[in-house]
């Protein structure tokens, strides 16, 4: 008799795990369970949808027939609430439960709310579901003014929403420069000048005391720690993730910020595997517990989660160099691996929007950031995979034009 799959969380993670398990077990009973009430679709695109320029359908990636073609169950709008690692059950909100062979913990994470007065007013608004999206977009559409928060990855697509949607906002910012993490001013002064062109003014040194709304619970506005006030009808924050893991309490499944895997996706829990944005698995590469925020490894971590459940072996390992871009200007954006977790850094500035940074630590590249020109990726992505000891040749990497042929022979080769 085929096993029993039961998948919490129909993103990226989750539907790529269900399509896997099909294709290597037609006999398998697979079931995928969503506390959201639609299929997957294409987060990294809902911000298309909010600034105005894409209407809903490109965004789904299935429909439900995908699923009933495939046979496989899909569970919308459906909450879990607790996992009962001994008796191999899935219980739910409204009181069912799914016994499992295999389990697929894939719940993603859901946006940490800014923890001072009035953050739940009307008009503030966190980014993360097709829903978050709509609401974001009407909201955005009616506002002359709006205040961003959150200088990251996902701050700066509520930004560029509020260009794109003629709210001229303030993005306050605590700090000198955006992303203070994996840029400098050098590079972060190419993207503040293509905010302000977008109408969006940088605030340095910012950050919230409290919102202030009107007698309905309207949000109007904010106060920073500096007392300067802001107008804003329309608010978006993106401070961080916290992990769905709360129904995950008395589980056994060893937690820390999200879920502890090995290579193989595999849990502490015989029969419990994890994938996506809530893993925090071992990297092969670095040699130590990593977190990847993105759609292209979360996407791989289904797949090879999917394997590994059906496969009874621990086959297929996670081996993979993200990458996530923004495209919100006239240039090009790529933040690739881990570029904030060097002991060493080295950049350089080409042009007025064409900027590089490189993240060393134990002497190999571990990431970086590319703002203007993105040719050299995957020669700095090949680096990590052969995690070759190159901080020693920093000139030879920041040359316009990367040359790994030009790299010291004795540069160590330590695997593949
Ligand atoms: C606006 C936006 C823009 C982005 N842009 C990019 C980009 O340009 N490039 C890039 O690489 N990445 C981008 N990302 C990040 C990328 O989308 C995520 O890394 C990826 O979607 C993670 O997939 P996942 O399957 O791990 O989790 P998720 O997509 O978060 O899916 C988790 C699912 O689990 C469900 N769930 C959670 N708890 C429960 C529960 N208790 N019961 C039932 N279901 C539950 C959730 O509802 C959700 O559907 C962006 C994200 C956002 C929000």
């Amino acid at each position: 008799m085929s096993a029993s799959h039961v998948i919490i969380g129909d993103g990226i993670a989750g539907s790529s795990a269900a399509e896997t398990i099909r294709e290597e077990d037609p006999d398998a009973d697979i079931t995928v369970i969503t506390e959201e009430g639609e299929a997957l679709y294409n987060r990294i695109l809902i911000k298309e949808f909010a600034k105005g320029k894409l209407p809903e359908a490109p965004i789904s990636i299935h429909e439900e027939d995908w699923y009933a073609e495939r046979d496989i169950d899909l569970e919308l709008n459906t909450v879990v609430t607790e996992v009962d690692t001994d008796a191999k059950e899935v219980h739910t909100y409204d009181g069912d439960t799914y016994e499992y062979d295999k389990l697929l913990v894939a719940t993603g994470g859901t946006p940490t709310q800014l923890p001072v007065d009035n953050a739940d007013a009307e008009g503030i608004h966190h980014f993360w579901t097709f829903q978050d999206a709509r609401a974001i977009r009407e909201s955005a559409e009616e506002a002359d003014t709006g205040i961003v928060v959150g200088a990251g990855l996902l701050g700066i697509d509520l930004a560029a929403i509020c260009g794109a949607q003629d709210v001229e906002a303030n993005y306050l910012m605590r700090g000198n420069c955006w992303w203070r993490y994996a840029l400098t001013e050098d590079g972060a002064e190419i993207i503040h000048e293509a905010l302000e062109e977008n109408g969006v003014t940088p605030v340095f040194d910012s950050g919230v005391d409290h919102f202030t709304t009107d007698d309905d619970g309207h949000v109007t506005g904010a106060v920073d720690p500096n007392g300067e006030e802001f107008d804003g009808e329309f608010v978006g924050v993106a401070i961080g993730l916290n992990f769905n893991t709360e129904f995950l309490e008395g589980s056994g499944l060893e937690l820390d910020d999200g879920i502890v895997t090995d290579e193989y996706m595999q849990t502490n829990v015989e029969d419990v595997y994890a994938a996506g944005d809530i893993t925090r698995f071992y990297d092969t590469i670095l040699g130590e517990q990593a977190q990847n925020g993105a759609w292209g490894s979360a996407k791989e971590q289904g797949a090879v989660a999917g394997k590994n459940m059906v496969a009874d072996a621990e086959e297929e390992e996670f081996r993979w160099v993200s990458s996530y871009s923004i495209t919100h200007f006239d240039f090009p954006f790529l933040s690739f691996g881990h570029p904030t977790i060097g002991d060493e850094y080295a950049e350089r500035k080409y042009s007025d929007s064409e900027w590089r940074r490189i993240a060393f630590k134990d002497g190999k590249v571990v990431g970086g950031v590319l703002i203007g020109d993105l040719a050299p990726q995957s020669k700095f992505k090949q680096l990590i995979r052969e995690e070759r000891e190159v901080g020693d040749q920093k000139e030879v990497l920041l040359e316009q034009s990367v040359d790994l042929d030009k790299l010291d022979a004795s540069a160590e080769v330590e695997s593949e």
